[in-house]
């Protein structure tokens, strides 16, 4: 990615401190998605690197993930499939228990939303200390996906979430860090 387009797209996120709760610095993407250019570039960033290889499945974590994963799905000709919260979804699920900073929290997936061996590409907002990633990736190795990338916009690298997943075998892809 050149220096104009990171620019281009750390200029279109918002910073809210204090939000939700005191300490933290949120990085609402919401201005990125209200910006056209900005949200063009996003997409063509993240679709880049796989134009062209086979991509069966983009799996989208709940809320900001859908956006994103829906872009990124229509332009690589990959079907979506959502990862939820769980009791949201309609149909026969596989679920995973995660920690939040306080207690635990599930999240589910269709039974059928990937067939075993379909090349999946992960995609949220933001990785943080990749918990709710590392959750994505359980799930959707339960039911035998194979993940060939995990995809955010904002990177929180001292959280440490890139490491955890690429623990996991799981090359992790993101444009752009803050400290
Ligand atoms: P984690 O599981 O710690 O990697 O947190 C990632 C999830 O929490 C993503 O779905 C993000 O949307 C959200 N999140 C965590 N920290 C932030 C932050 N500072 N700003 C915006 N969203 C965040």
């Amino acid at each position: 990615m050149t220096s104009s387009s990171t620019d281009t797209l750390l200029a279109s996120i918002r910073t809210i401190p204090d939000y939700p709760k005191p300490g933290i610095l949120f990085r609402d993407i919401t201005t990125l998605l209200g910006n056209a250019q900005a949200f063009r570039r996003a997409i063509d960033e993240l679709v880049h690197p796989y134009a062209g290889r086979k991509v069966d499945k983009i799996a989208g974590i709940e809320a900001r993930g859908f956006i994103l994963g829906g872009a990124v799905a229509h332009q690589l000709s990959a079907g979506f499939v959502p990862i939820r919260k769980k009791g949201k979804l309609p149909h026969e699920t596989v679920r995973v228990a995660y920690s939040l900073e306080y207690g635990l929290d599930e999240m589910e997936m269709h039974k059928d939303g990937v067939a075993p061996g379909e090349k999946v590409i992960l995609i949220d907002d933001l990785i943080a200390t990749g918990g709710t990633a590392e959750a994505a990736v359980k799930l959707l190795r339960q039911i035998g996906a194979d993940i060939i990338a995990a995809c955010f916009v904002i990177d929180l690298p001292d959280l440490g979430g890139r490491k955890k997943l690429e623990a996991l075998n799981v090359p992790v892809r993101t444009l752009m860090a803050f400290d």
